[in-house]
């Protein structure tokens, strides 16, 4: 499944990106009708938390319960099935774009601390940004095992 998250939903997004999935986010202001649209024309499930804009969407929305992310993963593990170790760290969380191995010359432009690690190290052709399994990819990794194992 291909999700479209509504601007409150940032956070759930990036998430859904660290997980593997593919997960756009709607830019600040969107009119309600154009995130529909835009789900409608790229099949993806638009994830949102106002009620109304998800009762207009039928089955091509869905109303994301919980206040914290956490709380929000469990929701849609619980409603769609969602694969919280589905391809982990392989799209930017940024821009959702796929990430790739990178060369010596980016690893030479890492942090010491970074350049220290056994990788595995990416980078997003879109943004540019590198990816290394540092303390932040660790507690993220965790989350996610968490979630996928349904625990609270
Ligand atoms: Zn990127």
């Amino acid at each position: 499944m291909r999700w479209l998250c509504d601007e409150m939903l940032g956070r759930l997004c990036r998430l859904l990106r660290a997980a593997g999935h593919d997960a756009a986010l709607a830019g600040g202001g969107t009119a309600d009708r154009g995130l529909l649209t835009r789900a409608r024309a790229e099949g993806r499930v638009l994830l949102t938390r106002d009620r109304e804009l998800s009762r207009i969407a039928g089955a091509d929305g869905f109303f994301v319960v919980g206040e914290t992310v956490e709380e929000q993963a469990r929701a849609l593990r619980a409603a769609f099935g969602v694969d919280w170790l589905l391809a982990p760290f392989t799209r930017c969380l940024m821009d959702n774009v796929p990430v790739r191995p990178v060369g010596m010359d980016d690893i030479a432009a890492m942090p010491d601390a970074a350049r220290g690690l056994s990788g595995p190290f990416h980078h997003c052709p879109a943004c540019g940004r590198l990816y290394w399994p540092g303390s932040h990819v660790r507690r993220m990794r965790a989350l996610l095992e968490r979630l996928a194992r349904g625990e609270p």
